[in-house]
């Protein structure tokens, strides 16, 4: 760490979890415009992820690598996924192109049922990979939709409580105990209730090789904000309770949650307005890339929830570490790929959709203001970005291949 005259320099973030949607929905989102995002936001490693069309085959990771390294702004991985039953047998290949983070999820819409969970977990662990879970109980979800179905219910806060606590809850136990018989590493994906974070606080004390993450929005928000936001904050899972908030944030000091990745998930204004009518409707995620380290400068280390340090610790090394970069990433160290941030911890600025270099034109902390802003990323040594302006153009990006 470097005091520059209140300036900070950190390593650049490491981003485990962004749908930059290149290239079917490029209307939202495309490699270029997400990492001009990311890398004015001190992101100079993404690892984006798959979401409805599937990376699921060694062709499409390959195609995604093309993709990348012809667009994007700064240094990508992949996950791989939707995976089931029929596309578990291209682990194996997916693997060895460096791939080694698989995504399921427990609910619908790309429901894995236990078998499969337990099969994926045997294929991903014989692959020295990892399996990434979207967790929350589908039955438990099921139960409240009929209910929630049955009252006509439409408006936003009925999505929020169509998936409660309870739900992922009861996905998380059920994948530690799956994960500890087996033998298995698993990360759980955008943690956001304190009974999740309790549960894989204590099986990480029992020796269970689980990780998590939560992300921004969990961090700032509740279900109460939704009143004012609507479908602008529909996201999945859900908004919790300052309970939660509480507890993701005390969790990222002692550790049971790994990482924060940013989750962005942007939808347009188009697809987010007919929300306020019937949220079902609605597009479900929020662009997040750029705003991550921000808030986390301004509601974590300058409102003392965590240090310096522990982000560092959240947003770069550790996502580093488990995602098989580390030491090339995550850290400044004379054998690693020069990814610096340089933050001013007293910059004090509004935020304005306006001003971000993301597609979609809006975002949840619209006039926020926030204290603590990157002014330089470097990535390999090249400045990406500086005063407000991404300075370079796209093709210079590397793959990276997950070693674990
Ligand atoms: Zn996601």
């Amino acid at each position: 760490m470097v005091d520059a005259k209140g300036r900070i320099v950190i390593p650049g973030l490491v981003d485990g979890h962004a749908h930059l949607y290149d290239p079917a929905f490029t209307y939202r989102e495309d490699f270029t415009s997400g990492t001009s995002a990311g890398a004015a936001g001190g992101v100079t490693t993404v690892v984006d992820m798959v979401l409805t069309t599937p990376v699921d085959t060694p062709d499409r990771v390959r195609e995604k690598i093309v993709a990348g390294r012809r667009s994007s702004i700064i240094d990508f991985s992949l996950h791989a996924g939707m995976m089931n039953l029929n596309n578990l047998t291209n682990i194996p290949e997916i693997a060895e192109l460096g791939v080694r983070s698989f995504k399921t999820f427990t609910c619908k819409p790309y429901f894995a049922d236990d078998h499969t969970l337990m099969s994926l977990m045997r294929e991903t662990s014989t692959n020295h990979s990892i399996l990434d879970v979207h967790a929350e109980d589908e039955d438990v979800a099921n139960e409240n939709f009929q209910k929630l179905q049955a009252e006509g219910r439409k408006d936003p806060m009925a999505h929020a409580e169509w998936k409660p606590n309870l739900a992922e809850e009861v996905a998380v136990k059920k994948l530690i105990k799956f994960a500890r018989e087996i033998g298995a590493r698993i990360h759980i994906s955008h943690l956001s209730t304190h009974e999740a974070v309790e549960a894989v606080r204590k099986a990480k004390r029992e020796g269970v090789k689980i990780t998590a993450e939560t992300c921004p929005h969990y961090l700032t928000f509740t279900r109460k904000d939704m009143k004012k936001q609507g479908p602008y904050l529909k996201m999945n899972p859900s908004l919790k309770g300052s309970r939660d908030v509480d507890a993701l944030w005390r969790e990222l000091r002692n550790g049971a949650v790994d990482i924060v990745t940013s989750e962005h998930a942007p939808g347009t204004r188009a697809e987010k307005e007919p929300g306020w009518k019937d949220i079902w409707k609605a597009w479900g995620g929020v662009p997040a890339i750029e705003t991550m380290l921000p808030i986390l400068l301004s509601e974590g280390v300058n409102k003392h929830r965590i240090t310096l340090s522990t982000l560092q610790r959240v947003c770069c090394e550790n996502p580093a570490r488990i995602f098989g970069f580390y030491p090339r990433k995550g850290v400044i160290r004379e054998e690693s790929d020069a990814d610096l941030v340089i933050v001013d911890l007293r910059a004090r600025r509004k935020v304005k959709a306006a001003d971000l270099h993301q597609k979609v034109g809006w975002t949840p902390y619209e006039d926020w203001v926030l204290k603590g802003w990157p002014v330089l990323t470097m990535r390999r040594g090249t400045i990406l970005y500086k005063d407000n302006e991404v300075l370079i153009k796209p093709g210079t990006a590397e793959f990276q291949t997950m070693n674990l």
